[in-house]
């Protein structure tokens, strides 16, 4: 069944636009500015912070280790056993104590650090004079495990230093500022003298068949240091100039593994910053020093990883703290701080999916969420969508039922508001139609009654006078003895004859019309029908009236009619056409198939060329008792209609005044009952 939707669907579509559209643009708004929030005022600052409370920690710790060689270096008894060396000649007892007494101290403190590689007094031409013996015990074996647990002398021989009297360090760069300042800093790289010491592999893995720049690093192999004059005991301002420098080098995984710690953190403990790192580059801000990634130590920043942006935004930072956006397989933002004691910069990157996983979830959150709402809204707009408009859809079906002639349809009404009263007053509407109705059709019946006793009545008068007064003249002349007597008599009574013919046409006709005379329908075959009705015309040819005949349909077609009440309709419609054209003409019937919406229909025109109808007149045509000519009856085309429509057909009259009449006639095909042939309906004109 077709159900009225319009008025639900509108509602619904309102629904969802007042509901969703404010709903959907605060979720991507907030989700927008969520995002925004977060990578703006959280991250940019957090991974800042990050980078700079690691510098600040890399810098105490780093502080406390230059603190401890200051501390050496300037303690009494490293200046008291330095001068002792100058004191004594080499081979004096003096001498032998002072460097023993030295190296026990030296020994002391790479025991207490514990990130001591190896200290070494050194003199001013850069002669080493001695050294720690004692390896230091490893920060971290990582994959090498090489290294024994433990403190160990670096050689067995306690009595000989081999590195004494060595004087590689003259040739390090920063040779010419130890020797000219207090303190000063050996920066990170590869130290020669300590790898000779320690046998360090240069590489962490055994991917011997890699080239070198693949290979992951050893950490433990680079080292970072610094240095302290060692000045004459009495000099407490050091203006009599150092007598000899301490060269303390770091072992570079005090460094690294404060890094890794820092990584590691953040590895396990924040969800969100998964992904977020430290690294370290050089005093220059391009080389990196230190990484998760070994591979990188040594790499540049521009050269070999193109990220000039980021170093830009080191070098143009005020105090070289702050964030940096870019891209380096994936989306990363970047905080760095440089590390004070040494000139480092500190570096901490994260992912950008990762600061961004806690709003991404939000914002998935709330379109499920959005979606579900979206979907009960729905939901709900349905229901109640429903219930608004069934009792309107219901009003609807009813009053195409009172459109259709039932007037018994009623609404149901339950509710008391608009819609119920609208229920209401349609019931009420109907209940008065059908009162009217009643009325109307009961005073069209007298009317139609009274109209027609009347013509029945005014049409009999008229033959009437006629016999009466026939019939009064012959008494008159039977009476006077007249002696035309014979002839009038005659003459008497062929107008009463006449008359009384008269009379009974008037009678038949209306028996015709008003008697509703037993329908006895059978097949009948409508073209062999019409053409014998017009050819019963044809002997009236001499009235100068032509008549043509012909047929678009299949000769064998049968329709199931009353074929007594249709040759009447055919005869009504051919004397009208006659009783049109007096001076004679042309009347030509034809036979056609129509295909209608309501299904193949027989239509049948019949043309004269008489008259033609006044405009004025067309609309009462159909009338009983409407006529222009004075014999008639006025009947003729009301009969016509009655039969056609009692056979669920129509009957419509085109005409122009002087020109001619056409009289269409149309009877539903489904009536006919076609025998089945080949052809169907034949296409040439049968006649
Ligand atoms: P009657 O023939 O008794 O007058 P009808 O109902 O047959 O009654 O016709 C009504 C009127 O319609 C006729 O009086 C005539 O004026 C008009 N009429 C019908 N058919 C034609 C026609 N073919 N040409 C002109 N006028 C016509
Ligand atoms: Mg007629």
């Amino acid at each position: 069944m077709h159900w009225p939707r319009g008025l639900a669907v509108k509602l619904a579509i309102v629904f969802l636009i007042l509901g969703l559209v404010p709903m959907a643009t605060v979720g991507i708004i907030a989700s927008y500015v969520a995002e925004r929030t977060m990578a703006e005022a959280y991250i940019e600052n957090f991974v800042e912070r990050v980078a700079r409370d690691a510098a600040i920690n890399l810098d105490t710790m780093l502080r406390s280790s230059r603190r401890n060689i200051d501390l050496l270096g300037a303690s009494s008894s490293m200046r008291q056993n330095v001068i002792a060396l100058y004191a004594y000649q080499r081979e004096e007892r003096g001498y032998a104590q002072a460097i023993a007494d030295i190296q026990s101290d030296l020994n002391d403190t790479v025991e207490i650090l514990g990130t001591v590689d190896l200290l070494a007094v050194v003199d001013l031409d850069g002669r080493i004079l001695v050294t720690s013996n004692l390896a230091r015990s490893p920060v971290s074996t990582g994959r090498l495990g090489g290294l024994p647990a433990g403190p160990r002398p670096l050689w067995s021989d306690e009595s000989s230093n081999p590195l004494e009297g060595r004087r590689d360090l003259v040739e390090r760069a920063w040779w010419r500022e130890a020797r000219e300042s207090t303190s000063s800093d050996i920066d990170w790289g590869l130290e020669a003298l300590v790898l000779e010491q320690y046998g360090y592999p240069p590489f962490g893995d055994d991917a011997t068949d890699q080239p070198d720049a693949l290979r992951e690093r050893n950490a433990e192999a680079y080292a970072f240091g610094f240095t302290r004059a060692i000045h004459q005991p009495d000099d407490v301002a050091g203006t009599l100039g150092p007598q000899a420098i301490l060269v303390a080098f770091f072992n570079w995984t005090a460094v690294q593994a404060f890094l890794d710690n820092i990584n590691s953190e953040f590895q396990n403990q924040h969800e969100q910053y998964r992904s977020g790192y430290t690294f370290l580059f050089g005093r220059d801000f391009d080389t990196v020093i230190a990484h998760r990634y070994r591979q990188l130590y040594g790499t540049s920043l521009i050269r070999d990883h193109g990220q000039e942006g980021l170093r830009q935004a080191i070098e143009q930072s005020p105090r070289r703290s702050g964030h940096h956006y870019y891209t380096y397989r994936v989306g990363k933002v970047a905080g760095f701080a440089p590390v004070a004691t040494t000139g480092w910069e500190i570096g901490f990157g994260i992912n950008e999916s990762d600061y961004l996983e806690a709003t991404r979830r939000m914002r998935d959150l709330m379109l499920v969420i959005g979606l579900i709402v979206a979907g009960l809204i729905v939901l709900f707009i349905a229901v109640t969508s429903r219930r608004i408009t069934r009792p309107i859809t219901n009003l609807i079906k009813q009053s195409n039922e009172i459109a259709r002639g039932n007037l018994d349809a009623r609404v149901e009404t339950s509710s008391r508001d608009e819609i119920g009263l609208l229920g209401d007053s349609f019931n009420k509407m109907a209940e008065d139609l059908k009162a009217s109705n009643k009325r109307l059709v009961q005073a069209e019946k007298t009317a139609a009654w009274r109209e027609m006793a009347r013509q029945v009545a005014h049409e009999i008068k008229n033959p009437l006078t006629p016999i009466k007064l026939s019939a009064q003249l012959v008494e008159r002349a039977w009476d006077d003895r007249h002696p035309d007597f014979e002839a009038i008599l005659k003459e008497s009574v062929r107008n009463i004859v006449g008359q009384s013919e008269s009379l009974r046409k008037i009678a038949s006709e209306f028996s015709n019309f008003a008697a509703f005379p037993k329908r006895d329908p059978r097949p009948c075959r409508i073209v062999a029908l019409a053409r014998d009705c017009v050819r019963s015309y044809e002997n009236r040819a001499s009235s100068g009236v032509e008549i043509r005949f012909e047929s678009f349909l299949d000769e064998d077609i049968e329709i199931l009619v009353d074929e007594d009440e249709i040759r009447r309709v055919f005869y009504n419609v051919f004397n009208n056409a006659f009783e049109a054209m007096p001076e004679g003409g042309l009347l030509s019937v034809s036979l056609f198939r129509l295909e209608k919406d309501e299904g193949p229909t027989l239509d049948i025109r019949i043309k004269d060329t008489g008259r033609g109808i006044a405009a004025e007149m067309t609309e009462r045509l159909f009338e009983p008792y409407f006529t222009t000519r004075s014999s008639g009856t006025g009947l003729g085309l009301a009969i016509c209609k009655k039969t056609i429509e009692g056979y669920g057909g129509t009957v419509a009259i085109r005409s122009e005044e002087g020109k001619g009449t056409t009289v269409c006639i149309e009877l539903p095909l489904d009536r006919l009952r076609p025998k089945p042939t080949a052809d169907g309906d034949a296409a040439e004109p049968v006649s």
